[in-house]
């Protein structure tokens, strides 16, 4: 069992290509070749939810994931012969920081302010309450008035701003405290008896970084971008574990980092011999 690996791995321009920069054009290949060793447990960590993360899978010929936690981390579905469980075990842990009520119950607190407007059904699950603003906002006030009224119910939740930049509007998460990427993923590691040594995250952007500079063995594609490269090693070197980030610099099998290259190289980087599959996959050999 010690050869085991879990893989975890965010999608949209980690594993899936649609950045602006090119993707090596073996590399998805290779990590489908690697995919289906036995060795390896795959897990995609995305803020998808279940049908968009399967709309991926479809659309980039992605290997079929083991696990895929999805909704920013407020689920994680177990997969079988293509079936998606929900992992009753993960609901139960998080479920217990919102005091047994769901994202429906919690609407009721917030239904008065007229500056929210709910996401549309399907970005909403038990353990996700999901609203747009206006972008241009301040949203101090506003998160402080709706943390006091999750305090008063002794709700322990986290407030998730964000602005999508192509829609020019204002986003607004509130999850278990529990349910993140990072806490989904160790959860993972706990329960399936993966060490330290046997995980590799990759990711490579803002809403990874608590996963890219927790001390898990991490990866920053090369296609990040410059700000978040400098985010995530001034905070490792802050912990102490700068040597749990690797950035990808492209080299690899002659691929450029960039995407799967980039977690291929990272996953080489912290289990060298994992290289000597990926050459016999590049040959087209079958061991
Ligand atoms: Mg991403």
């Amino acid at each position: 069992m010690k050869h085991n690996i879990l893989l975890c791995l965010d999608l949209d321009r980690t594993l899936l290509p649609n950045g602006a920069q090119p993707e090596s054009p073996e590399a998805r290949r290779l990590l489908q070749g690697l995919a289906n060793r036995p060795e390896l447990t795959l897990v995609y960590v995305s803020g998808r939810h279940q049908a968009l993360q399967q709309q991926a899978i479809e659309e980039y010929d992605l290997p079929l994931p083991d696990y895929a936690i999805g909704d920013v981390g407020t689920t994680i579905y177990d997969i079988e012969d293509g079936n998606w469980r929900p992992w009753d075990s993960w609901y139960e842990e998080i479920a217990s920081d919102w005091c047994g009520k769901t994202g429906k119950d919690l609407q009721e607190l917030f239904a008065d302010i007229e500056l929210l407007r709910l996401q549309e059904a399907e970005k909403q699950n038990d353990f996700k309450l999901s609203y747009y603003a206006l972008a241009d906002i301040e949203p101090g006030n506003l998160l402080k008035q709706m943390r006091e009224r999750l305090d008063t119910q002794g709700i322990r939740a986290s407030l998730i701003w964000s602005i999508d930049e192509v829609a020019d509007t204002g986003l607004l998460d509130i999850l278990p405290e529990r349910a993140t990427k990072l806490h989904a993923i160790k959860f993972l590691m706990k329960h399936k008896e993966f060490t330290h040594e046997q995980t590799v995250f990759a990711g490579d952007s803002g809403n990874d970084l608590p996963a890219l500079t927790s001390g898990l063995q991490a990866v920053l594609v090369k296609n990040a971008h410059d700000d978040v490269r400098d985010t995530a090693l001034r905070q490792v070197q802050a912990a102490g574990h700068g040597d749990c980030l690797y950035l990808a610099q492209g080299g690899l099998l002659g691929m450029n980092g960039n995407y799967s290259a980039g977690v291929l190289e990272g996953l080489v980087h912290y289990l060298p011999h994992t290289l000597a599959w990926l050459q016999d996959a590049s040959t087209g050999e079958v061991q």
